[in-house]
């Protein structure tokens, strides 16, 4: 698609002003606060439109491709406008409606559009003079595809292993080597800046059937009198009646059992007499059967999806409260199927993808080629791949499944958007700039797309509720599990009376070993949730009180059993175990807090003969890291998993009766505004992992502090009452959804720089916003890799134009920028933090 071409002196017209120079505006991949402005020539004036790459030159030797905003023939006057070094596209790649969003979100998250440029569009489109190209794994190619300058940088590369543009300047000689290599990636033989990514691929397999015509006696019959000749063959068709009459079985099975050779089930699928089924896995043993037909909805279900299709006549964005486990999925699948009927694409977003494997393989099984996956691993390749099926609005790019970049892909006509488990903070880009809020965007992109958008969760968010309860937002409720099953039994035991009558065994009260037994006895599952990974996160000295702390981080080290080290979790250095204190030399060390790891050693020592699996950042690692443990767990050879927050997500496992949360209070005692809001939305997540099916299920939830209000509604299943109390500390504490934050961050090497920094911006902040400025403040961890921070939070009313504070925040920190003393200190603004 990206070649190099003349452009057509005969689409060009002349008209008077032809006279006047002509310009493009540009946006470069950079933190510019403008566009930058180039000159070009009459001709391509007239073939350029915004959304095509150009390469331009910047800096002093440096090429870069940027994004053809606007062509206009306005003289930029202060720097003379470079001309540009090519055209790079035939058509644009990136939408008016991208354009159109990109401004937006820049605007609001008081960003520059380069920088949601770098977000928004594949690496592989934006080469640059630093890009390097090397041979992709395995490619194939015939010499004549290739032009003579393509064939000499493919022969380069196969005797060197990675060539920077520069480089590949002096080989083919000459200034203009990006068509090139633009083409060599579409013509998959070369890959630029390739990350070193685990590859997501779901796990396909093979399955036969026998063709439908022969279900009838007769037809069997007169097949098998065909096949007299071909004992093989025969002797296939009647090992595959023995394992399954009508249904499907999987051929590698099917050889084993036969003996015949993959030949001869070859032979016979040509022959039509066996159909051949591809089934993509996703690694999950789940019975093939139930998740391929449709599925009927139930009153309930019905219900709420009447009341969404009548939300949507007046309204754009529609809320859907739906208890864990109450079938969600399905109302979406219903939502899907309309609007795709109607020749619309859909967009659903989730908060992570690796965790939600089962969702997807439930989705493939009901839309099968329509399915687009966007996930966070995916390679540089893929993620060019998937963009470009959006950008062509092909057959398989209907519905795209994905993470929260997903909302940059260039939809032509979006009909729906559904934000699943829409509290989730990943929704929220942390770092770099742009730092969105997916489920926010999605909002925003459904009014420019005029798409309907449908959030979802168990647990709304403080802030969509609030929408929702102010009829911003349509609400539908749905109450009740899936075929009736009851909401498992919530009971908390209090672990400050069990210390006290000694009725601990390390980090398990009486109550919840004796439950587990319980369950494990009765061949049924376990979760324990603990929110914290690594062993026992801090070692501390009984004599001096001192605990070893990072060098480049203010904050102590985690201990991790597995390797006998003690770690950073926000740098990464890491060291041996102590065996005395550092401080005082005493050998009386004891560790305080618990993590994953701790849980996991001692049920080991308390149940040997039970097999215990950990799900937490630390053991997902590795490639399909992930997968292997849900898989050991959904098939029961795993008896009892502890994880993190990942087992809160979304899960549906059957066989599951007991959820453990082994310490509520590190939960609730995180210092945040959101730590209650979150707690119950953690703590409700991970009860509903437990008794999906018949059998009710149980909960225990240990704390110190058992008449905590969150405990207690957590217990009763109360969000309205959690909802009321909250808003009502958030309105007293002049928080979301009341008041909108914008968080400015102050970082540098040096502490007293930030430290004068910070109290200048925030005296001048004062000088306007009042009260309303609270800071500067030292987060939690001050100094991280060497850097210290320091943090101003700006609360602003509902009443006060977010536009008008914005425009003076800039103003501000414009003035902050230009003083000397503070070079060195950076700035980072979050809108909206989470
Ligand atoms: P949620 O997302 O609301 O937690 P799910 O959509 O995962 O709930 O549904 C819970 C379980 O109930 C799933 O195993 C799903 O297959 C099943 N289920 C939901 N609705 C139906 C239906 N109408 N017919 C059959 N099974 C259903
Ligand atoms: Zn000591
Ligand atoms: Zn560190």
């Amino acid at each position: 698609m990206v070649y190099f071409f003349a452009v057509n002196p005969l689409i060009f017209v002349s008209n008077p002003a032809s006279k006047m120079p002509f310009f493009i505006n540009v946006i470069l991949p950079l933190p510019l606060e403008k566009h930058f402005t180039y000159s070009v020539s009459r001709d391509e004036a007239q073939f350029l439109r915004p959304g095509m790459r150009v390469a331009v030159p910047f800096g002093k030797s440096k090429i870069y491709t940027g994004i053809v905003a606007e062509v206009h023939q306005e003289d930029p006057v202060i720097y003379e406008a470079k001309p540009i070094e090519q055209i790079l596209d035939k058509n644009p790649v990136v939408t008016e409606g991208q354009l159109k969003l990109w401004r937006w979100i820049a605007s609001y998250y008081m960003c520059t559009e380069g920088e949601v440029l770098r977000a928004a569009i594949p690496s592989a489109f934006l080469l640059e003079s630093e890009t390097i190209v090397q041979l992709l794994k395995g490619a194939e190619v015939r010499d004549e595809d290739l032009t003579d300058d393509e064939f000499l940088l493919f022969e380069a590369l196969q005797r060197q292993s990675s060539m920077k543009i520069n480089e590949i300047v002096q080989l083919l000689d000459k200034k203009t080597v990006l068509p090139v290599i633009n083409s060599l990636v579409e013509k998959k033989v070369v890959v630029v800046n390739q990350e070193i990514y685990e590859q997501y691929k779901p796990k396909v397999e093979r399955y036969v059937k026998l063709h439908e015509r022969f279900s009838e006696e007769t037809a069997m019959h007169e097949l098998l009198d065909e096949l007299g000749r071909a004992p093989k063959q025969r002797e296939v068709i009647f090992t595959l009646f023995g394992m399954s009459a009508k249904g499907k079985v999987k051929i590698s099975e099917l050889a084993k059992k036969s003996g015949a050779s993959a030949a001869v089930i070859k032979a016979l699928i040509e022959k039509g007499i066996l159909t051949e089924l591809k089934v993509e896995t996703s690694r999950f043993n789940r019975d093939l059967e139930e998740v391929t037909g449709r599925v009927e909805l139930n009153e309930h279900q019905r219900t709420a999806l009447q009341e969404i299709h009548n939300a949507f006549k007046t309204q754009d964005v529609c809320l859907l409260h739906g208890i864990t486990s109450s079938g969600k999925t399905e109302i979406y699948v219903e939502l899907i199927e309309e609007a795709i009927s109607k020749g619309k694409q859909v967009l659903y977003l989730l908060p992570e993808i690796a965790l939600t494997a089962q969702l997807i393989a439930r989705l493939q099984n009901y839309f099968g080629q329509k399915v687009l996956i966007y996930h966070s691993k995916y390679s540089v390749n893929e993620r060019v791949e998937v963009y470009q099926n959006v950008l062509r609005n092909s057959e398989n790019a209907r519905i795209v499944i994905g993470v929260r970049s997903s909302i940059f892909l260039p939809f032509h006509d979006l009909g729906l958007i559904i934000v699943d488990e829409e509290h989730e903070s990943t929704f929220k880009q942390y770092d770099p700039a742009p730092r969105y809020h997916a489920r926010d965007v999605a909002v925003v992109l459904g009014k420019m797309q005029k798409a309907k958008v449908l959030l979802g969760s168990a647990t709304p968010s403080l802030e969509s509720y609030f929408n929702a309860d102010h009829s911003k937002y349509t609400l539908v409720n749905l109450d009740r599990r899936f075929g009736n099953v009851l909401l498992p039994e919530i009971q908390i035991v209090d672990i400050k009376e069990k210390h006290r009558k000694k009725r601990m065994t390390g980090h398990f009260s009486d109550r919840l070993l004796e439950e587990i037994r319980e369950t494990l006895d009765n061949n049924e599952q376990v979760i324990l949730f603990q929110n914290r990974r690594g062993f026992s996160p801090i070692l501390e000295c009984n004599t001096c009180g001192h605990s070893p702390q990072c060098p480049n981080c203010d904050v102590s080290l985690t201990y991790h059993s597995h390797n006998n080290q003690l770690r950073c979790h926000y740098c990464g250095y890491h060291m041996a175990m102590q065996q005395k204190c550092m401080a005082c030399g005493s050998d009386e060390l004891s560790t305080k807090g618990f993590g994953t790891e701790q849980v996991e050693t001692e049920l080991k020592a308390l149940f040997p003969n039970h097999k215990i699996g950990r799900m937490d950042q630390d053991t997902t690692r590795g490639k399909y890291g992930y997968e292997k443990i849900i898989e050991a767990f959904e098939s029961g050879e795993v008896h009892i998993l502890v994880g993190t927050q990942m087992v809160t997500k979304g899960l549906d496992f059957r066989n599951v009766r007991l959820v453990g949360i082994m310490n509520a209070d590190t939960l609730l005692n995180f210092p945040d505004f959101r730590a209650h809001e979150r707690s119950f939305q953690l703590m409700l997540q991970v009860a509903g992992r437990a008794g999906r099916t018949q059998k009710r299920g149980l909960v225990l939830i240990q704390t110190y502090n058992p008449h905590h209000q969150i405990v207690q509604q957590v217990s009763t299943n109360s969000y309205l009452e959690m909802y009321k109390e909250q808003l009502e500390d958030r309105r007293n504490y002049k928080y979301p959804p009341f008041y909108r934050l914008i968080r400015i961050s102050l970082k540098g090497r040096d502490y007293s720089r930030v430290n004068e920094g910070a109290d200048w911006l925030a005296t001048s902040l004062k000088n306007t916003f009042r009260e309303n400025v609270l800071g500067p403040e030292f987060p939690p961890v001050a100094r991280i890799r060497n850097e210290y921070y320091k943090n101003i939070l700006i609360k602003i009313p509902q009443r006060q134009s977010l536009s008008k504070t914005k425009d003076l925040l800039g103003r501000v920190l414009q003035s902050f920028k230009a003083i000397g003393a503070y070079r060195g200190v950076k700035t980072v603004i979050n809108v909206d933090p989470y």
